[in-house]
């Protein structure tokens, strides 16, 4: 069962959890000053992002709505349409922006699940292509473009000064699996270095809980992905074995299935390959036992 969970994080800003975050369950957040909010992230069906916009429009109903997708992954973007409709602006890095437009991706070869309403992209997205401050009246909230090809190629993260809060995307899993599908694990690991440049007391992670700057959800999250490169250097390497070692070693995050792909894009990164994304997903089929099914 999902729970979504509203958390003030700071005088302006406020965290949004669908917990305990598993596929598809995303975080997403607003920060709102005089006159505008900015909204981060939407949901993966019509209906969750149409919730997200009430919870998030209610405490300030007259500001103008800007929302920033942190990437391109269904369950961040494919509220969009709904922003717009609601008279919003949407923001994303230039490469979220062309993948956004070549969807809405709902991946029916891995996932059981039909009833995501209207979720076509809108006709106009702006890409964010530097550092961009945003002023949002008595207060201002900075968009950072993320230096590496990290979860995706295309990923921003979100900063508060005033409330010291970073909206992370899906940089940091949080009791979650990390996603490597579209990204590169060695430039994640870089990306991880750069977040915590921020020195942000207040963490908002893509899934899972809040994290606070004294948790150690970052140190484990880069340790795992370390693992990962340097467990798949051999030519041929043991998959099943490696899977089993991953799930023992991380037995409280959800979504242990991913850990097969995770692997094979570790291996094509450490042989220099592309890697063969039909064949990580047909393991990842393999290690869910079966279609995913989703309960959104
Ligand atoms: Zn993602």
């Amino acid at each position: 069962m999902t729970a979504t969970a509203i958390t003030r994080t700071g005088k302006h800003s406020t965290a949004y959890l669908q917990l305990p975050g598993g596929w598809f369950h995303n975080n997403a957040g607003w920060i709102t000053g005089e006159n505008r909010t900015l909204l981060v992230d939407t949901c993966a069906t019509e209906s969750r992002s149409r919730a997200l916009l009430e919870a998030a429009r209610g405490p300030a109903p007259g500001t103008t709505l800007t929302a920033v997708l942190t990437h391109a992954h269904g369950d961040h973007s494919h509220g969009a349409r709904q922003v717009v409709e609601h008279g919003g602006a949407v923001h994303a890095a230039n490469s979220a922006v062309e993948e956004i437009h070549d969807g809405p991706h709902t991946y029916p070869e891995l996932f059981e699940y039909a009833d995501w309403g209207s979720i076509d992209p809108p006709e106009h997205i702006t890409p964010v292509t530097g550092p961009t401050t945003i002023e949002l009246g008595e207060t201002h909230a900075e968009i950072h473009p993320v230096p590496t090809r990290a979860h995706t190629d295309g990923d921003l993260v979100i900063h508060h000064p005033d409330d010291g809060v970073l909206f992370t995307g899906d940089l940091l899993f949080h009791g979650v699996t990390p996603l490597a599908l579209h990204g590169s694990i060695g430039g994640w690991i870089e990306a991880l270095d750069w977040v915590e440049g921020f020195d942000a007391e207040t963490l908002v992670p893509g899934h899972g809980p809040v994290i606070t700057s004294n948790d150690s959800v970052l140190a484990q999250q880069r340790e795992y992905l370390r693992w990962l490169l340097d467990s798949t250097t051999e030519a041929l390497p043991d998959f099943g074995a490696l899977e089993e070692r991953a799930r023992r070693g991380w037995p409280e995050w959800h979504d242990a299935e991913r850990h097969s792909v995770n692997l094979r894009v570790a291996h094509a990164e450490n042989r220099r390959h592309t890697p063969d994304l039909a064949d990580a997903i047909a393991a990842m089929l393999g290690a869910a036992g079966n279609r995913i099914p989703l309960e959104l």
